[in-house]
């Protein structure tokens, strides 16, 4: 295979020269930071305990702190940033961070992925402080399905948040998670809801990651399969060309124009086109969802490290990126879910949850 060539996808390998790639050519261009490790949902797929180890309280990053590693990160080529978590709503004030971050030149993409809950109370702000676009995570349009998925009964606080986020003039899209028996009947609705609330919806297959502990192949729903049963149900199913060959969803077209995304991450896994990198909440940085280690830029950034030396740390870290971790999974045999309970309460950082989805 040629050098960043996958899967039809090419990396534009004259872009800047600036541009830190690593050992697959892979650019460091879009960066999750997880603000909080805390979530008021407890969705079957993510955070299924009823007990969680949290990340010490001591050790999360002020704003300033993730402002200043942002800005590294972004002298080094990254140049989309996403807020998420845990519920990155949680934590106090964000919109001061996103101020903060709308001010830092190098970022073209400033984004946020929420579930919703107490999104209407501060979409009006988020815009105003600069927050680009939004990601509401909706798995079902049912609220008794919700109590089920999600153990909560404010499906309709979620519903406030998508309208007060298109009330605040955010593009949106909404991510699904299908889960075979829990919510593929409603592909076809949320294809309606998506449409009529002038969002895109991204369909993601349910993957084993970090607290999936009830993970299995089973359960997944794959592209193949919600194509032929949206293709069952619209006609025929056109892909979209995108223009971002590192983006996670693959766009298709309906006959009617409505397009709807797909992250085939665990049937399909884009390892080789993947230009993101997790920071969490405390400050370890993460190259892989699967990873089994991060590397620590909390410490040398409280214990006075210049931004020269930080970003050489990242620098030279991702320069030796080798992860390809979705790949692996799929290479295995009798694949299980990634962790068990005792593995996770041993590592918090193992928790999808604190990486940041
Ligand atoms: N709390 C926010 C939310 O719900 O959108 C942000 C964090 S959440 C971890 C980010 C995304 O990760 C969500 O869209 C969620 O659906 C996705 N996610 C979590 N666990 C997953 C899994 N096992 N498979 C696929 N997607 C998952």
């Amino acid at each position: 295979m040629e050098k960043g060539d996958t899967r039809g996808r090419r990396f534009d390998l004259g872009r800047e020269s600036l541009v830190i790639r690593d050992i697959l050519e892979r650019p460091l261009a879009s960066l999750r930071v997880s603000v909080t490790d805390r979530c008021n949902l407890r969705c079957r797929y993510c955070m299924p305990e009823q007990e969680y180890v949290w990340l010490p309280k001591e050790s999360i990053l002020t704003f300033e702190e993730i402002a200043r590693l942002v800005t590294v990160f972004t002298s080094l080529g990254v140049s989309k940033v996403r807020l998420t978590g845990g519920e990155p709503l949680l934590r106090h004030d964000l919109p001061a961070l996103s101020r903060m971050l709308a001010g830092n030149t190098g970022i073209s993409d400033l984004a946020m992925t929420t579930n919703g809950l107490l999104l209407a109370k501060h979409a009006a702000a988020l815009r105003q402080a600069g927050l680009g676009r939004i990601t509401v995570s909706l798995d079902t349009l049912r609220p008794e399905r919700m109590r089920d998925l999600a153990r909560s009964d404010r499906h309709a606080d979620v519903l406030a948040g998508i309208a007060a986020a298109r009330a605040a003039g955010f593009p949106l899209k909404l991510n699904t998670v299908v889960m075979r028996g829990v919510n593929d009947d409603e592909l076809v609705d949320l294809i309606e809801f998506a449409r009529a609330h002038e969002a895109e919806v991204r369909f993601i297959e349910y993957m084993d990651v970090g607290g999936a502990t009830g993970w299995s192949a089973e359960q997944v729903v794959s592209q193949r399969e919600i194509l032929e049963v949206l293709s069952a149900r619209y006609g025929a199913i056109t892909p979209v060309a995108t223009g971002d060959l590192s983006a996670p969803a693959e766009r298709f077209r309906l006959p009617d124009e409505t397009t709807f995304g797909i992250v085939a991450s665990t049937s399909a896994p884009f390892c080789r086109s993947c230009d993101r990198s997790r920071l969490t909440a405390d400050g370890t940085w993460f190259m892989c969802l699967y990873a089994e280690r991060g590397t620590d830029l909390r410490e040398p950034l409280r214990s006075g490290a210049s931004d020269a030396e930080l970003g050489e740390l990242i620098a030279s870290t991702w320069r030796g990126r080798t992860d390809r971790g979705a790949e692996v999974r799929l290479g295995l045999a009798n694949r299980a879910p990634l962790f068990q309970v005792e593995g996770l309460r041993a590592d918090p950082h193992r928790e999808m949850h604190t990486r940041g989805g």
